[in-house]
């Protein structure tokens, strides 16, 4: 059999052993949405998981099958719904998903979760199914569980970030296809990538308010909301170190009390 860092490659007498044994569970949460004219739209989707299977392989954690779906695609965050190709799931929908591969892991006997986020509007709605996750198993009886919530572009050191963005920084929001996932998309799957095809139309002017409905005022036509001149394998696998060493940190002080 395999001893794979994957769960659900595992035979279920392989996976009761690895839980046995303490092994921490890492749920990437992703999308299925546009990412520019030069990427294909599973990045939110390959980069938690990527980074989580780097983690797993270190701690020796299972990574579970990745949420492929996000919740809703916003005009300022991701392009929003002017753009074929992202699909949607409402935050409800979203926050039930997480709910219950929680509480069903905790049926399980799984008390180390850690969810990766790859995709910006997820933060909500992954706050609210863990809560909701709490609630169902009852706060009184969740006191040997411990989740983590973790986006990975909060794991990138500010050093690097400099190095990346000598410039400045344009937050994360307005990083969607932009250098940041592009640099880690040529590091991880560069057939994924066709720079060429980056129109650098951006970056985007968007008011500091919503309306409803959206009108998608300010999207750039190519869908990338910052640029994406600079990018490259080489940072991306800065990004990369980073999101591993700073979650390998968090483990050994949430769950081992280093
Ligand atoms: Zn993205
Ligand atoms: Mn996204």
């Amino acid at each position: 059999m395999t001893d794979s860092l994957f769960y659900a490659e595992l035979t279920w007498p392989d996976s009761q052993a690895r839980i046995a044994d303490g092994a921490s569970v890492f749920l990437p949460l992703g999308a299925t949405e546009q990412h520019g004219r030069h990427m294909a739209m599973n990045v939110d989707v390959v980069l938690p998981t990527a980074i989580a299977a780097r983690v797993a392989a270190k701690v020796g954690g299972l990574v579970l099958p990745p949420l492929a779906y996000g919740n809703r695609s916003q005009p300022r965050t991701g392009g929003g719904p002017s753009f074929p190709g992202t699909i949607n799931l409402k935050a409800h929908t979203f926050s039930l998903i997480v709910r219950d591969v929680i509480c069903d892991l905790y049926r399980q006997n799984v008390r180390r979760i850690v969810t990766i986020n790859g995709h910006y509007e997820n933060i909500g709605p992954t706050i609210e199914g863990i809560e909701m996750a709490l609630d169902e198993i009852g706060r009184d009886r969740v006191t040997d569980l411990i989740v983590l919530r973790v986006d990975h572009w909060d794991m990138v050191r500010a050093a690097t970030l400099e190095r990346i963005f000598p410039n400045g920084y344009p937050g994360i929001e307005l990083e969607h296809a932009s250098v940041i996932e592009t640099s880690m998309m040529m590091a991880l799957r560069p057939e994924l990538v066709n720079i060429g095809q980056a129109s650098n139309d951006g970056p985007a002017s968007f008011q500091p308010y919503d309306r409803y409905p959206s009108p998608c005022d300010g999207v750039p036509p190519s869908g990338v909301l910052s640029l994406t001149e600079g990018s490259s394998a080489e940072k991306g696998e800065w990004l990369l170190a980073d999101c591993e060493a700073a979650i390998i940190e968090i483990i050994s002080r949430e769950f081992n009390g280093d």
